[in-house]
């Protein structure tokens, strides 16, 4: 994007900035880049989210029913083991997996393992790209450029200070300052999606009544259905 900008002085470029931690360095990379090149018709729109505000959201619910969580591999790269022991706060065992399918069954037999014994501490399990305290250039990066913001997110609502926005020395890159967007408002909740359950346990994404019907992954209704990560989409193509 940088260079389509460099080559298109005519033209507006904004980058969208979506993902976590696992992508948001990139884009503060893009912003660094456009800045020491002078350029002023490159920006970043941020949608970048930060996963322990939404992991305290969800863990702090009070009619959670969660026995235990499989953490990203690709975010826990970039952040380390460490980033992830506040969870151990919430009685909550969790273990870092890989992608693999021997990973994912690796992973959880250790949550498993770690349910039974009533251990509550984080444990890496993908330690062939996990490092106890991650990527720390990369983390740097997001610390350098970015600023916790408030987010929206569909099933949770607004959750303080769980986005990136971009820091105010940065602010001629920041589509939303350039363009005067407004803020993102609430959306209302989905009608029949129940994300917010199946985020937290409470339902299964089967027991959505949505699920396999209205609900697939080449029409989706949720955000659970949308991403090739989210648990109504794993449900439909490998727990049918
Ligand atoms: S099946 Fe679709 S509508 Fe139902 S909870 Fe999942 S994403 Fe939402």
């Amino acid at each position: 994007a940088v260079t389509m900008a460099e080559n298109n002085p005519e033209q507006q470029v904004v980058f969208l900035g979506i993902g976590f931690e696992t992508t948001a360095p990139a884009t503060a990379v893009a912003v660094e880049l456009a800045k020491a090149r002078g350029l002023g018709n490159f920006t970043v729109y941020s949608a970048h989210k930060l996963m322990p505000p939404a992991l305290r959201a969800i863990l702090g619910l009070p009619d959670l029913n969660i026995d235990g969580l499989i953490l990203p591999g690709h975010v826990s790269a970039v952040t380390g083991r460490k980033y992830f022991d506040f969870i151990s706060d919430y009685a909550v065992p969790a273990v870092i997996s890989g992608f693999e399918a021997c990973d994912i069954l690796y992973a959880i037999l250790k949550l498993v393992k770690k349910i039974h014994a009533r251990d509550f501490s984080v444990e890496n399990a993908y330690p062939r790209a996990v490092r106890e305290m991650g990527n720390t250039k990369a983390m740097a990066e997001i610390s350098k450029v970015f600023r916790p913001s408030d987010a929206f997110w569909r099933g949770l609502g607004n959750i303080p200070l769980s986005g990136l926005g971009l820091d105010t020395q940065y602010s001629s890159f920041d589509a939303k300052v350039r363009f005067g967007l407004p803020r993102v408002v609430e959306e209302p909740e989905l009608p029949g999606c129940s994300c917010a359950e199946v985020l937290s346990g409470r339902k299964t994404p089967r027991q959505c009544r949505l699920f396999g019907k209205t609900c697939t992954p080449s029409s989706p209704v949720g955000p659970c259905m949308v991403s090739s990560e989210g648990s109504c989409r794993a449900h439909y193509v490998f727990g049918r």
